[in-house]
């Protein structure tokens, strides 16, 4: 399998070389060339496995070229491991026709860990074979960072260094990136905000000497490996409610449009989706997008679903792609309008979106009271983002289609917005229950890229 540009510009790669490049050359972003399809024999096949073998048979044709079947295998093994649910992605019923897609089991309790711990597996085993280590860097409002250091602790290949904003994460977000002992890991508590965290790790991808000095990866959401990773569980929570055999639909709550636009591979690959529903809260461009007003940006409002606080959803990029028929000469120019503020979208592209995607928006208030009300009446409690998944899709739901909404967070990762709303304590599972015990291990660093720069030179194995 090849993996080609959005923008139609950057050279073919291997799935290995895509996945460790990340950002194309050209400022796209990787897709593989075909999009593999299941035969309905093959998806009805799926029912039943176990979360790892149907992790294995859908990727297996985007890794094939660049990893040993048995070698794939293991890296799944290990990859999902620590995770605290056998079923990895276990479903539960809400009402008649909707259900709760939880992919909160994995070591930092949100979904970013299923594509995290695959990628940390993966960069380890390709790392290994080539002789060689990089230095993965990243800045977070709070999930991705702990997602990262999880899923990199402890590997010998890779040093990872993760820029969050001093005083500005949950005590549980900040808490799971100080407390991992191992050598590898370093936490660095910035005195700036995440914007500034952002800007300082582009700069250092922007910083030659530096990038190639210290081997600089990233694994940010645009990582292809990544989407792929998250592609498995429409799959596994499809099959359970009767595909190929019954359509499904799924709403998801959105911010850089990887985990939805991981269900739209999905469908490409023949599983029988009928809705992709994208949630947005307060920061709306998507659902206005898919309104008709096109995509023009706005000020980013901190809401009580922080990790969809997002303006610009980069993996949205790879969805105009396909809606303006795989032109790359069309995307890179919309990417251009983007920087001085936005775009419309072609009546043509338009009509392509529609025929996947619907949308919703939901208010700060709304949040709230959707998680009292599924306290109330399902007797769940939820987190903020999902919340905002389940208000739209009870809007978006269709009498004779499963919903499946998923659900992006543990609730004890929101204490405050979910006790705020329901009156109820949510409590951390058992097996991290001594959290607020384990020793922190932290630098606190000024907000200037030469004193990040010489901490990250003097911080790496060699
Ligand atoms: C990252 C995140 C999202 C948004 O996912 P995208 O792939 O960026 O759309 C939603 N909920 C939670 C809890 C997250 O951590």
């Amino acid at each position: 399998m090849k993996y080609i540009s959005t923008r139609g510009q950057a050279p073919e790669l291997t799935f290995e070389e895509a996945m460790l490049t990340g950002l194309a050359r050209d400022g796209g972003l990787y897709l593989p060339a075909e999009i593999p399809v299941m035969s309905q024999d093959e998806i009805a096949a799926l029912a039943g496995l176990p979360y790892e073998e149907i992790a294995f048979r859908v990727m297996w044709p985007y890794v094939s070229g660049s990893f040993a079947e048995d070698e794939f295998k293991q890296i799944i093994a290990r990859a999902y491991e620590g995770f605290g649910h056998d079923a990895r992605a276990p479903l539960k019923q809400l009402n008649e026709n909707h259900f709760l897609l939880e992919l909160f089991h994995g070591p930092t309790l949100a979904f970013k860990d299923f594509a995290m711990q695959l990628i940390g597996q993966l960069f380890q085993v390709a790392l290994k074979r080539r002789g060689d280590r990089v230095t993965i860097v990243g800045a977070t409002s709070g999930d991705t960072g702990s997602a990262a250091i999880e899923a990199f602790r402890g590997l010998d290949a890779v040093d990872v260094f993760i820029l969050f904003p001093h005083g500005r994460v949950s005590e549980v977000q900040r808490r799971q990136m100080t407390t991992p002992a191992d050598s590898n890991v370093h936490a660095l508590a910035v005195d700036g905000d995440f914007d500034d965290c952002q800007a300082a790790v582009k700069d250092m991808f922007n910083d030659f000497d530096f990038r190639d000095g210290v081997k600089l990866a990233g694994v940010n959401s645009i990582n292809f490996a990544r989407v792929l990773a998250q592609v498995v569980y429409y799959f596994s929570a499809a099959v359970s409610l009767g595909a190929p055999h019954r359509k499904v639909s799924f709403t998801v709550p959105t911010g850089n449009f990887g985990d939805i636009f991981a269900g739209y591979i999905a469908k490409r690959m023949g599983l029988p989706i009928d809705r992709l529903v994208v949630a947005t809260n307060q920061n709306d461009i998507l659902h206005r997008c898919l309104s008709g007003e096109g995509y023009f940006k706005g000020d980013t409002i901190p809401s009580i679903s922080p990790s969809m606080d997002i303006q610009v959803s980069s993996n949205f990029e790879r969805a105009l792609y396909y809606a303006y028929g795989e032109d790359g000469a069309a995307v890179a120019q919309l990417m251009d309008e983007l920087k001085s503020g936005g775009f419309n979208v072609s009546q043509g592209a338009m009509e392509a979106l529609r025929e996947n995607f619907d949308s919703g928006r939901v208010s700060e208030d709304e949040t709230l009271t959707t998680i009292k009300h599924t306290l109330v009446h399902s007797a769940e409690l939820v987190c903020p983002h999902t919340a905002v998944g389940i208000k739209v899709a009870e809007e978006d739901r269709a009498a004779d289609v499963p919903m499946i909404t998923l659900a992006t967070a543990h609730p004890a990762k929101f204490p405050a917005a979910v006790e705020k709303a329901s009156g109820e304590h949510p409590p951390l599972p058992s097996r991290m229950s001594d959290l607020y015990e384990r020793p922190e291990r932290v630098t606190r660093i000024a907000n200037d890229l030469g004193a990040l720069e010489d901490h990250i030179r003097r911080h790496i194995a060699e």
